[in-house]
Order: structure tokens, then C-alpha cells, then sequence
């Protein structure tokens, strides 16, 4: 196995969104949850690890991210990247300048950018400064965020409260005149004594040509935008195919599920559309909550109708009725019970055939992955923006087909996305 690009997401979601990408710019690409225990046994060329060490304390994310790089060091991988949200979410301690600085130390390189720019979903950079569509990230709903509220929008700024050494700017005026003003602006800054550079992006020119400049570079920080610019630089260097089919996943097939723990508006849409066509079955909180076993009864009620077509299990509710049961029980405890018995449905059902599932959620998504334990993810065709099918890893030598996984983030998806998903995967 020959790896070109290793990459390092601080959460699950934000890998699947670089992972998938990479994907789309033509690079085979699997996506691990957490620090493999061991190599993986799949011909492709980008490897994810997806931490979750967004919002950890500084030196378990900065610890976390380094055996993540000897991993992938370990795996040849020629360059890397480090994945953070396109909103830059972080606070003035950290963690992404410290976890940058410590692979860069580990890398022993004195020199990337930082760039969350993704100028499809209105994330733009001018002047150094982070726009969330016409705003300044300042006076967006990040401002607010509970863990990491962004109330400086000048990441030039922003990122020398969080590193020892010093961000210098690259100007739109230079990164609109192509890669070769970039590099010589990133030859100025670091003779200047610059680690950092911080370059405009505004459109997706802009990224392809911030890409092209950062080939020689080790390691890239960035949003998932600039993966758009880097799978041409491995192809000049004739390490990557022209063109190759690189969401193709193995064969799957068996019977057909979707699990949504998801309460937002978009799954609540696409709940209600699954519900007028197939059967469906509701998990109350305050029925796991009594003890009732609820899960024993959800198996039961499959058997019979998962043969036949496909089956919805959700706990998805109003506003309202997540109020009342968060009130009665608390939301750690409300949010566990469900996740809990979601996770639980999704092992009962995969044994009794299920071989291609939808999880709607991103918390239940992880506790689903959790209890199947899936270790890694072939990335495959897109359904929806930022939501691709995928199959788990298989483990060496079990000769089992593996299973299709499609992963959503809860506002992901067109109101159809549950009917519709299954026509992207081949039989
Ligand atoms: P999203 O991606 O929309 O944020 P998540 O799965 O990450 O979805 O989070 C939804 C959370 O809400 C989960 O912890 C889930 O267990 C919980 N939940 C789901 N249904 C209910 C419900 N009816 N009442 C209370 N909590 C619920």
C-alpha cells in the first residue's frame, strides 16, 4: 500500500467531509475512526483519521494527533494534512495552532498555512479575516457556540493567541495572481520568520491555486476546501492516475435500514417521507426510560417486514416532545437512553440481515459505528453533499460481504434522502 496523503480531522464528520472530497477529486480514500491498532490491508491513496479532539484539553488532542501522524508516517504517506472545521472552531489555547505546531515540530518543517476556506458553503477569506457567507464570522451564530464561541474574525490575529511562533498574511492580490506568487509570498513570509500563512481564498480558483502551492510543503492545515487543490499536485508528480473511478466500494447487498436519533429538521422531513411509504417503528425515551425493552420489541417487530423492504427505527420527535422527555429525565440521560438502544436495534437487525444501512445523527451515528465495531470506512458515491455511502473495513479474510454504511449528519439530506439513498449503491 502506498499512501499519498495522511490526513488528521479533530472530529468524525468533518473527516467524512475531507474524506469525501478527497474522493470527488479522485483520490481512493478510507476514513478510520480513531488511531488504527494496526495497518490496513486496502489499496488507496488518502487515509482519514478521525479524532475527536476538537474541543479536548490541548495536550490530549496535541498527544492524540502525533500518534495519528506515526501511523500514518508508518503507512508512507508523502504529505499531510490537518482537517479542522471551515468556521475555524477553536479558542485562543488552542487546539489548532498547538496540534499544527506539534506535527510540524514532528515533521520537522517550519512552514504551512492555515486555511478553513470553503467558498462553496460561504466560508471565504479576505484580508485574513473569515466571512460566513456576507458576515464576519464575529457576528455569526459562532459567536455563540457553548464550546468554542468565535469572536474574533482576523485569523492572523487569532491563530498568534494560539502559537509560539508568528502568522503572516498572504493577500488575495497575491493569491489571485496564481501559485507562483503564492510560493514566493510563502519564501518572503517564512524568510520574514513566519510559520503560518494565512491566504485569502475567495473562490475555488483561489483554493486549486493555494493547493498547487503548498506540493512541497509536508504538512497543509486547512478546511476540507484546499483537498480540492492537492490530488493534481500528486498527479504532476505522476504518483496518482489521471483519471481513475475512485468511489467504487466492494459489493454489498442484504436487507435494507435506517436508524435516526436525529431530531433535527431535516431528518424529521425525511422521517416523515420514509414513514408514509414503509414501515416504521418509534423508540420513546420515556418507555426506555420505564424499562420497557423496547429493543427486544423493535427485533421482533422487524422480523417479517425487513425481508420484504426497507425499515425505519427512529426516535426522531418535535421540539416539544424532546423538551418533555428531557425534562423528565434530563438531556445526558434522554440523549444516552436512545443512542443506546438505537446502537442495540442496529446490532440486532445487521445479524438478522441488514447489509445496507442509513444512520441519521451524528452522535448516533457514532454510538451505531460504536456497537458494530466498525474501525474504518471505504468512502463511496455521494448521495447528498457531504454525505457519501461507505462500507466498513472488513476484517481480514472473513470472506463476508461488508456492510453499506451512510453516515448523516442530522441537517444533511433533501427531504427524500432515506427513499432515494439505496439507487446510489450498486445491488
Ligand atoms: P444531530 O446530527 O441532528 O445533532 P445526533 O444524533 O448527533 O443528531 O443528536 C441527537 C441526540 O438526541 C442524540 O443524543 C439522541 O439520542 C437524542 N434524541 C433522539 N431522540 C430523542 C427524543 N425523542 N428525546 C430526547 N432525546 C432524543
Amino acid at each position: 500500500m502506498t499512501v499519498l496523503l495522511g490526513c488528521i480531522a479533530d472530529d468524525f464528520t468533518g473527516g467524512t467531509d475531507l474524506a469525501g472530497m478527497l474522493v470527488k477529486a479522485g483520490m481512493r480514500t478510507v476514513q478510520m475512526i480513531g488511531v488504527p491498532g494496526e495497518p490496513i490491508g486496502e489499496d488507496v491513496d488518502a487515509v482519514v483519521i478521525a479524532l475527536k479532539s476538537r474541543t479536548s484539553p490541548v495536550a490530549r488532542a496535541t498527544a492524540e494527533s502525533l500518534d495519528a501522524l506515526r501511523w500514518l508516517r508508518q503507512a508512507g504517506c508523502r504529505q499531510f494534512y490537518f482537517k479542522y472545521c471551515s468556521t475555524f472552531d477553536s479558542t485562543p489555547k488552542g487546539n489548532i495552532g498547538p496540534v499544527a505546531e506539534a506535527l510540524m515540530q514532528a515533521l520537522g518543517s517550519d512552514f504551512t498555512i492555515a486555511c478553513p476556506a470553503f467558498p462553496v458553503n460561504g466560508r471565504t477569506i479576505y484580508k485574513g479575516h473569515l466571512f460566513v457567507g456576507d458576515i464576519l464570522l464575529s457576528d455569526s451564530g459562532m459567536r455563540h457556540h457553548p464550546l468554542t464561541p468565535m469572536t474574533d474574525a482576523n485569523l492572523v490575529r487569532f491563530l498568534q493567541t494560539q502559537i509560539e511562533g508568528k502568522v503572516g498574511l498572504v493577500d488575495h492580490a497575491v493569491v489571485g495572481q496564481g501559485a507562483d506568487a503564492i510560493r514566493e509570498r510563502f519564501a518572503r513570509l517564512r524568510a520574514e520568520g513566519c510559520n503560518f500563512a494565512v491566504p485569502d481564498a475567495l473562490t475555488n480558483d483561489d483554493l486549486m491555486a493555494i493547493g498547487a502551492a503548498c506540493a512541497d510543503l509536508p504538512l497543509v492545515t486547512a478546511g476540507s476546501g484546499i483537498a480540492l487543490g492537492l490530488p493534481r499536485n500528486f498527479r504532476q508528480a505522476g504518483l496518482l492516475p489521471e483519471s481513475q473511478v475512485a468511489d467504487a466500494l466492494p459489493p454489498t447487498g442484504g436487507r435494507r435500514a435506517v436508524i435516526a436519533g436525529s431530531c433535527s429538521i431535516a431528518t424529521q422531513g425525511q422521517v416523515s417521507e420514509m414513514r408514509a411509504k414503509h414501515p416504521a417503528f418509534h423508540v420513546d425515551p420515556l418507555d426506555l426510560a420505564r424499562g420497557r425493552d423496547v429493543v427486544s420489541e423493535a427485533l421482533a417487530w422487524a422480523a417479517g417486514k425487513i425481508e420484504k423492504e426497507p425499515a425505519l427505527f427512529y426516535a426522531t420527535a418535535t421540539p416539544e416532545d424532546v423538551k418533555a422527555a428531557q425534562d423528565r429525565l434530563g438531556t445526558e440521560k434522554a440523549g444516552a437512553l436512545v443512542e443506546d438502544a438505537l446502537a442495540a436495534i442496529a446490532q440486532g437487525i445487521v445479524s438478522m440481515g441488514v447489509g445496507q444501512l442509513i444512520v441519521a445523527g451524528g452522535e448516533t451515528s457514532g454510538a451505531v459505528v460504536k456497537a458494530l465495531g466498525v474501525t474504518g470506512l471505504r468512502i463511496g458515491p455521494e448521495i447528498d453533499p457531504g454525505v457519501p455511502w461507505t462500507t466498513a473495513l472488513a476484517k481480514e479474510g472473513s470472506g463476508e460481504k461488508p456492510l453499506a454504511l451512510a453516515l448523516k449528519s442530522g441537517n444533511f439530506g433533501t427531504p427524500d434522502f432515506f427513499l432515494k439513498a439505496w439507487s446510489k449503491l450498486a445491488a
